[in-house]
Formats: C-alpha cells, structure tokens, sequence
C-alpha cells in the first residue's frame, strides 16, 4: 500500500486485541496476572498463523533444516552448562517510594545513555550513580531507588522433587528454546541424513521471571520463541551468518512489512563467546525495539553440553576426515512479539464509502480468517441455505466463517476489524446465475464470481 503510514498507539492496538477476541489479560477474572496474556479466538488463529509461515519458511523451504519439539523441562544441569543459572540475570532497581521495580538498563537508555543487561553489575552500578537525577520511578516519578544488583531471569519448578526445600535444588522452565536443539544435536545427526551445515529448528513456550513486563505483548513472562540454530563448518560460520541475515530481513519485507519499519541494529557488547550479534528491531508504537535476534554464537554451546554431560559432541566430515565441534548461526524471534509487530503493522485507518472504518490488512496467510460466508437477509431461508452449503464447502479447504448477524455493512466493519481478506454474500441474484458478489476487504471493491470459481478465487 502507497497510503501514508502512521504507527498506531499501543493503546489502539490494546483496545482493538481485546474488542476483537485478539488478546485479552490473563486470569482476568482475578484481576489479571503480570505479564501473562491469553490468546482470544482470532488471536490463537494468529498465532498458530504466525508459526505456519515461520515454519514453512525454515523447515519446508530450507532442504537443509529440520523440526524438533523438545520437552519445556530439561535436566536441571542444562541451565549450569549453559550459563543460565550463573549468569542469565537483568540489573534490577526498586524504587524506594513506590517499591517499583526497573531494568536499570531500560532506565539508563531512556535517560540518554548507553547500558545493557551484559554489562558488570559495578559498570552498571557506576554509569546509574551518574545519571541518578535524571531518572525518575516509571510509577511515581520520584527519585529514590535502591542501587541496582542482579536477578535471575531462570523461572524454578519443583517438578520431580518431592523434598520440603525444594529450592535448594529446582528444575527449570527453560528460559530459551535452543537449548533443546543443543540437546537433540547428536540424536539428530544419528538419526537422519543431515550433514554440516544443517540447521534445527524448534517453536515452543519459554518462561523468564522479567522484571518490568510492561509493554503489553512485548515483554511477557511467560512467551514463545521461534528459533533456529544452524551447526556449520568454523571457517563457514560468518558467510552463513551473513547469509542468514539478509534471509531474515527478507522474510519481513516478503511478509509485507514496509522497509522503514525495519532496522539492524548491532549489539555493543557481545558476550564473551560470540563473534557477532545483529538485531533486527521494529518500529513498535514505543519506537524502535528488538524483534528478532541474529546470533553467531561460536561453539560455545555445543562445547559446554560436551564438557557438562561427558558426551562427544563433535562432528566427523566423512568426505575430509576431519573431525571438529560445529559452530552456531542463530535466528531467534519470538511469537508475541511479531503478533504485535503485524498489528502494528497491518492496522489501517480510512474512509470507505464516506465511513470511517478501521481495517487490518493482514497479508493473505497470517489472516485469522480469510473468507466470511454471509446470506443477504438472515430471515429468507432460501439464501440462508445456500450461503450454508457454499459455506460447508468452502471451510473443507478454507479458514471461513458464517456470519448473518446484524446489516451487511455492520459484518463488512466486523470482518475488516478482523482482517478478512474476502466476504462473499448469497443474496437473490445467486438463485438465478449462480453467482455471488466477493467483496474485497482492502478496496471494498465488489465483483460477482461464479460459485464454481469461489475455491480458486478465495484461495489467495
Ligand atoms: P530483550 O533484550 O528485549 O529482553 P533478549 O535479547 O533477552 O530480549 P533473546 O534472549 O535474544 O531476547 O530472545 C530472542 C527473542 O525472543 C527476542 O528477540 C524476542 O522476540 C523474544 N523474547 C525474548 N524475551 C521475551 C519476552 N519476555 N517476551 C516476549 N518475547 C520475548
């Protein structure tokens, strides 16, 4: 679309989620509980869409990657090799006043200076003392805060421990999905065909106990990442990554994304291990934020789970004879985060037919819905029953949904909120031409199709 772009607050976005059976606060009920969300009706759809086309794109289309769905629990040794239960931990700060907690580091950025969640805790400690006057409490704007020390993100369970202190020795709910493919690396590689460089790629729920979960579906405690990691040849590690990059960027911009939307932004500090870090950040309604991060991450990972479980997890070339410890390309994103970077995104206002409509122009495959059946007059049962049968032939092959609620316009204004791409009405001309009229959501444009055509029509 060529129209003017205006990023929408999130208010608009949080109040549409939830009028819309998008999102809405978990155990509401309750009065909610931070920094959890629970997916409404389309929502689930957008999100299970969310994870088709990222999955297409890695596991369907890249001939060298396969799936993996490995356990939310591991061996709690797992999170010591990684260097989670060490050193996994955000700069905390409470406000005196208030009790608030913060990320120091958010703080620190927001006052004009450079910090980061990787920085030591008395670099982190020195650069706050600096800026103490300029950073006001987030919640009550007073300038009183404790000074900052570390917390673990790691979220502890005491699954299969039936001791009364538990905590002395937890389990953990993973805080990323790779480590599972770490795990998994020597099962798949003596199990299938793949040879160096293959990748793993895994979508599943990950739990980090966040300090300041604000910004709604942006920072969750509980989320969902989808992430790759690809094991290559060490001397091949900056060519893929590189490759890799331009391929995530790519999948935005091919998504429907519009390039000033989009930035790369390189990290300042990089773990020790790594050999480079590249975020790819959107353009949120709170500005620029990192969407997706894209890791070359040595072979760190591989060499701690071969030092910690005792297991060789190196790798035999059998075409040069040589034998070595892969190293990782990492592409990481989670799902929360892209579903409010496409409501952001596709979220439209304008004028159509002299009303003001609002209008999610979800690309074809991340629409919850992409064709509502509507008969012209709910109380003619001849149209009633044939928008029914169109309807139950359509949904064999088509995510659609019946609708005869309410005036035609009020369901064009229920589908365009939801971003359906088509709705199709039987009204009193499909009796004698066996047509219908399709109406399409971007343009409101109108056109009788043939009912044998539909399937074809409506199928992208
Ligand atoms: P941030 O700096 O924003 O905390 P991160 O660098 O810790 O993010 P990673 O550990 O690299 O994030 O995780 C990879 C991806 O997982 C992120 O790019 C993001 O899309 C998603 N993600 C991470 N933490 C959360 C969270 N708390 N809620 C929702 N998504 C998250």
């Amino acid at each position: 679309m060529s129209e003017p772009y205006t990023t929408p607050t999130l208010d608009t976005i949080v109040a549409l989620a939830k009028r819309r059976g998008f999102v809405y606060p978990s155990s509401e009920i309750y009065g909610g509980f931070v920094g959890l969300y629970d997916f409404g009706p389309y929502g689930a759809e957008l999100a299970q869409n969310i994870r088709n086309v990222w999955w297409r794109s890695m596991v369907q289309l890249e001939d060298n990657i396969v799936g993996l769905d490995s356990a939310i629990f591991t061996h709690p040794k797992v999170w010591v090799a990684s260097g989670h239960v060490g050193g996994f931990s955000d700069p905390l700060v409470e406000c005196r006043e208030c009790n608030t907690r913060s990320r120091a580091d958010h703080l620190i950025e927001a006052a004009g200076a450079f910090a980061d969640e990787k920085m030591g805790l008395d670099e982190i400690n020195t650069v706050f003392d600096e800026l103490r006057e300029k950073i006001p409490c987030p919640n009550c704007g007073k300038k009183n805060f404790t000074p900052v020390r570390t917390f673990n993100l790691l979220v502890q369970s005491n699954l299969g421990n039936f001791s009364e202190d538990w905590t002395q020795d937890p389990t953990y709910l993973r805080g990323e999905t790779c480590q599972g493919i770490y795990l998994n690396f020597k099962n798949v590689l003596d199990t299938t065909r793949v040879k160096v460089p293959f990748g793993i790629a895994q979508v599943g729920k990950a739990f980090r106990n966040e300090i300041a979960p604000r910004q709604y579906i942006f920072r969750k405690r509980e989320f969902e990442q989808m992430e790759m990691q690809l094991f290559v040849h060490p001397t091949d590690a900056m060519t893929l990554y590189e490759e890799w990059r331009t391929k995530r960027m790519q999948y935005y911009l091919d998504l429907g994304f519009r390039p000033e939307n989009l930035n790369w932004h390189e990290h300042e500090n990089l773990v020790f291990y790594a050999k480079a870090a590249w975020d790819i950040e959107y353009r949120f309604p709170f500005g620029f934020k990192e969407l997706e991060g894209v890791h070359a991450r040595g072979d760190y990972d591989l060499t701690q789970h071969q030092k910690y479980s005792g297991v060789d997890l190196s790798y035999f070339d059998q075409t040069t004879g040589e034998r070595y410890v892969p190293h990782v390309v990492e592409t990481s994103v989670g799902v929360d985060r892209t579903f409010l970077a496409v409501m952001t995104e596709f979220y439209h206002e304008d004028m159509l037919g002299g009303e003001s409509r609002i209008v999610m122009r979800f690309p074809y495959n991340l629409a919850p819905i992409k064709v509502a059946v509507f008969p012209l007059l709910k109380n003619k049962p001849e149209l009633v029953e044939k928008a029914r049968a169109i309807y139950n032939t359509l949904k064999q092959t088509i995510r659609c949904e019946f609708d005869d609620n309410g005036n035609i316009g009020k369901r064009y204004r229920r589908q365009d909120e939801i971003g359906t791409p088509y709705c199709v009405t039987i009204d009193f001309d499909t009796e004698k031409d066996d047509t219908v009229t399709v109406r399409h959501r971007d343009t409101g444009e109108q056109s009788r199709v043939p009912i044998p055509e539909l399937q074809r029509v409506l199928s992208s």
